[in-house]
């Protein structure tokens, strides 16, 4: 029987609006496949070795949270996270989770945030804060494009470094930064979004992705997960996007 392991990171800290659902997303998702699963919670203080998890997550936070964790994660666990991103262990990140990766963050009042520097981009905190439903396009793959529902709260402008690849393209929302039309960060097997609310129940195609990417990395390229039913997800993500674009609840 496979198992997946989940790193679930600062869980005490960085927890907005239910990210954790996205944990219970990929543990669903693999039970339904018969995966066994083991979730563990990873905050300041806590032993991490390489090869101890196969998805880590990191959620959204407020900036006090972040200055919490900062430290933690850039001068304890930061090596480790570094060299598991770019040896190609899956990682998801949510918001406070995303910008935390980059370069620094600097809140809207000026003060830095010192980040992990994993992967090159930075961001800056505006007064105004960005909250929206949102909804994107996710290329799957070279055939297949997905729109995904979200929702994003936050002050940082996100500014992806040359050549870096953003996980989406915006279509409705302000996505990294309101102007350049790009959301969230892919780098490796390394996912980063602004959406919170929370994103893997809701877009089953990308907990599925994150689920091959990491047991494909543990059992070998030949491996495929079994298609499963995706129980009310996709049915759920329709009326979303009716109530985003019209305004008004929709029955399912
Ligand atoms: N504190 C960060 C910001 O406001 C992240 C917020 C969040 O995770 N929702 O940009």
């Amino acid at each position: 029987m496979e198992k997946i392991v989940i790193g679930h990171f600062y869980p005490d800290l960085l927890n907005l609006y239910g990210d954790r659902g996205n944990v219970l997303a990929l543990a669903v998702r693999s039970k339904l496949r018969d995966i066994e699963v083991e979730i563990k919670n990873i905050s300041v203080g806590d032993d991490l070795k390489e090869g101890d998890i196969d998805i880590g997550f990191i959620g959204g936070g407020q900036d006090s949270e972040q200055n919490i964790m900062s430290d933690d994660l850039v001068k304890v666990k930061g090596p480790v996270i570094k060299s598991m991103i770019e040896s190609g262990t899956v990682f998801f990140t949510v918001c406070g989770g995303y910008q935390m990766l980059g370069k620094y963050y600097k809140e809207h009042d000026g003060k830095v945030i010192e980040c992990l520097g994993a992967i090159d981009y930075y961001t800056e905190g505006e007064k105004e804060r960005f909250i929206n439903d949102t909804v994107y396009n996710f290329d799957l793959d070279e055939k297949t494009s997905v729109t995904c529902v979200g929702f994003e709260n936050h002050s940082g402008r996100t500014y992806l470094g040359e050549g870096v690849m953003p996980f989406m393209k915006v279509v409705k929302g302000h996505g990294n930064n309101g102007k350049d039309g790009t959301e969230g960060v892919r780098y490796k097997n390394t996912f980063g979004t602004y959406s919170h609310g929370s994103f893997l129940p809701k877009n089953p195609e990308v907990t599925d992705l994150l689920l091959e990417l990491a047991l494909k990395r543990k059992y070998g390229e030949d491996y495929f997960l079994k298609p499963v039913d995706d129980l009310g997800a996709k049915e759920a993500r329709e009326a979303a996007l009716k109530y985003i674009e019209t305004g008004k609840e929709q029955m399912i």
